[in-house]
């Protein structure tokens, strides 16, 4: 999938954007100096400082609805979909999918707290669409370090042993986001937990611009009955 043509931009991109603008292998001989810890405590102390009246939220979420999506940083659900505190449930893991345990999620969702409307929000430049079960496997069972990307796809610079672990994991990368925004609406839709009154939307969100772009097929599906 790495030597398609219509990959080879998108690759160009995630290389530029993983490695901030240095050459991927430049990157990992800085030294790691992290102050994430102060940084954090830091912004929470002003975030508690500003809390005013949100100790007053409600549990089940305001406006009764729910997005999945990719834990991708660029991605910032509350400031692209416009939530405050207490608005929605975001529920994030690699690239948005609707996993076994995202449907738990979803299920709680509506079941205990109330949401009637589902959002699936995949994304153009998501880095499922870089590697696949077989790649992510061999580069864990030799390096647990991590990978670069290259022009070539990701390759292992670092130390062994890895683990064969990951053989047990069924990675769900993708491969055509607007069919996988598709297969995870109907997998949801068909789900014995989920009920038929949940309407759920399928979206794909553009790095490029900040907008969300309709995946007209996934609507049909995610009509709600
Ligand atoms: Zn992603």
């Amino acid at each position: 999938m790495l030597t398609r043509e219509s990959n080879d931009h998108d690759l160009r991109n995630f290389e530029v954007v993983m490695a901030g603008g240095h050459s991927a292998t430049d990157r990992f001989k800085e030294p790691l100096v992290s102050n994430i810890l102060q940084e954090v405590l830091a912004a929470n102390q002003k975030y508690t400082a500003e809390f005013g009246d949100k100790n007053k939220l409600a549990m089940p979420p305001a406006r009764h609805f729910a997005i999945l999506t990719c834990m991708d940083a660029r991605l910032d659900p509350a400031k692209f979909a416009g939530l405050a505190e207490g608005d929605a449930h975001v529920i994030r893991n690699a690239g948005g999918r609707a996993s076994d345990d995202a449907i738990r999620s979803l299920v709680l969702s509506h079941k205990l707290l109330g949401t009637q409307e589902w959002f699936v929000i995949h994304h153009s430049n998501c880095g499922m669409e870089f590697f696949t079960n077989d790649i992510i496997r061999k580069l864990l069972a030799s390096s647990l370090e991590t990978a670069v990307l290259t022009e070539t796809g990701f390759k292992d610079v670092g130390k062994g042993p890895g683990s064969r672990e990951g053989e047990y994991i069924e990675w769900l990368t993708i491969t055509d986001r607007e069919q996988s925004v598709r297969d995870d609406v109907e997998r949801i839709r068909q789900h014995p937990l989920v009920p038929e009154t949940i309407t759920l939307h399928g979206y794909i969100y553009e790095v490029e611009t900040g907008k969300l772009r309709e995946v007209p097929q996934a609507g049909n599906v995610g009509k709600a009955a």
